[in-house]
Protein backbone atom coordinates (compact mmCIF):
# COMPACT_ATOMS: atom_id res chain seq x y z
CA UNK A 1 0.00 0.00 0.00
CA UNK A 2 1.24 3.59 -0.62
CA UNK A 3 4.01 5.44 1.45
CA UNK A 4 4.81 8.53 2.07
CA UNK A 5 7.27 9.72 -0.78
CA UNK A 6 9.17 11.97 1.42
CA UNK A 7 9.67 10.03 4.72
CA UNK A 8 8.36 6.55 4.33
CA UNK A 9 5.52 6.50 6.07
CA UNK A 10 2.67 3.95 5.66
CA UNK A 11 -0.39 5.36 5.07
CA UNK A 12 -3.31 3.83 6.55
CA UNK A 13 -6.26 2.22 4.77
CA UNK A 14 -8.99 4.54 6.11
CA UNK A 15 -6.98 7.83 4.83
CA UNK A 16 -6.55 6.59 1.46
CA UNK A 17 -10.47 4.82 1.09
CA UNK A 18 -11.51 8.75 2.40
CA UNK A 19 -9.32 10.39 -0.07
CA UNK A 20 -11.03 8.33 -3.45
CA UNK A 21 -14.62 9.06 -2.01
CA UNK A 22 -13.98 12.72 -1.24
CA UNK A 23 -13.14 13.13 -4.88
CA UNK A 24 -9.71 12.07 -4.96
CA UNK A 25 -9.27 14.55 -1.75
CA UNK A 26 -5.36 15.07 -1.06
CA UNK A 27 -3.35 13.23 1.73
CA UNK A 28 -1.29 14.96 4.01
CA UNK A 29 1.17 12.76 5.42
CA UNK A 30 0.47 12.48 9.61
CA UNK A 31 4.77 12.50 10.09
CA UNK A 32 6.09 14.93 7.94
CA UNK A 33 2.95 16.74 6.28
CA UNK A 34 3.57 16.08 2.68
CA UNK A 35 0.83 16.85 0.36
CA UNK A 36 -0.14 13.68 -2.05
CA UNK A 37 -2.30 13.87 -4.99
CA UNK A 38 -3.95 10.37 -6.74
CA UNK A 39 -2.18 9.56 -9.63
CA UNK A 40 -4.34 10.03 -13.27
CA UNK A 41 -4.34 5.75 -13.78
CA UNK A 42 -5.29 5.52 -10.42
CA UNK A 43 -8.13 7.22 -10.75
CA UNK A 44 -9.08 4.81 -13.95
CA UNK A 45 -8.19 2.06 -11.45
CA UNK A 46 -11.05 3.33 -8.73
CA UNK A 47 -13.47 3.58 -11.58
CA UNK A 48 -13.14 0.11 -12.99
CA UNK A 49 -12.91 -1.55 -9.82
CA UNK A 50 -15.56 0.34 -8.37
CA UNK A 51 -18.76 2.30 -10.87
CA UNK A 52 -17.17 -0.46 -14.07
CA UNK A 53 -18.65 -3.80 -12.31
CA UNK A 54 -21.68 -2.84 -11.13
CA UNK A 55 -22.79 -1.19 -14.18
CA UNK A 56 -22.26 -4.47 -15.85
CA UNK A 57 -23.65 -6.48 -13.43
CA UNK A 58 -26.79 -4.54 -13.24
CA UNK A 59 -26.69 -4.32 -16.98
CA UNK A 60 -25.52 -7.89 -18.26
CA UNK A 61 -25.02 -10.17 -15.70
CA UNK A 62 -27.93 -10.24 -12.95
CA UNK A 63 -29.53 -13.28 -12.92
CA UNK A 64 -32.69 -11.20 -10.94
CA UNK A 65 -35.90 -10.56 -12.65
CA UNK A 66 -36.26 -7.87 -9.64
CA UNK A 67 -34.67 -4.70 -9.51
CA UNK A 68 -34.28 -4.51 -6.01
CA UNK A 69 -32.27 -7.88 -6.21
CA UNK A 70 -30.34 -6.65 -9.00
CA UNK A 71 -29.37 -3.03 -7.11
CA UNK A 72 -28.72 -4.96 -3.77
CA UNK A 73 -25.98 -7.50 -5.51
CA UNK A 74 -24.31 -4.19 -7.50
CA UNK A 75 -23.82 -2.24 -4.40
CA UNK A 76 -22.07 -5.26 -2.97
CA UNK A 77 -20.24 -5.27 -5.67
CA UNK A 78 -19.28 -1.75 -5.19
CA UNK A 79 -18.67 -2.33 -1.77
CA UNK A 80 -16.36 -4.97 -2.08
CA UNK A 81 -14.33 -3.44 -5.00
CA UNK A 82 -13.90 -0.18 -3.13
CA UNK A 83 -12.57 -2.10 -0.43
CA UNK A 84 -9.48 -3.52 -3.00
CA UNK A 85 -8.87 0.06 -3.98
CA UNK A 86 -6.53 1.55 -1.50
CA UNK A 87 -4.21 -1.34 -2.49
CA UNK A 88 -4.22 -0.44 -5.75
CA UNK A 89 -3.82 2.94 -5.93
CA UNK A 90 -0.65 5.48 -6.64
CA UNK A 91 -0.46 8.83 -5.47
CA UNK A 92 2.62 11.17 -6.08
CA UNK A 93 3.76 13.90 -3.92
CA UNK A 94 2.65 17.41 -4.77
CA UNK A 95 4.41 20.69 -4.01
ZN1 LIG B 1 5.80 11.84 5.30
Amino acid sequence: MQKCKNCNEQFSWTKIYHSLWWNYKPIHCNQCGATHKVTIPSRFIFVSLTILPMVIFANFLSPFNNPFGTIGIALFILVIGSMLTPFCVRYKKSE
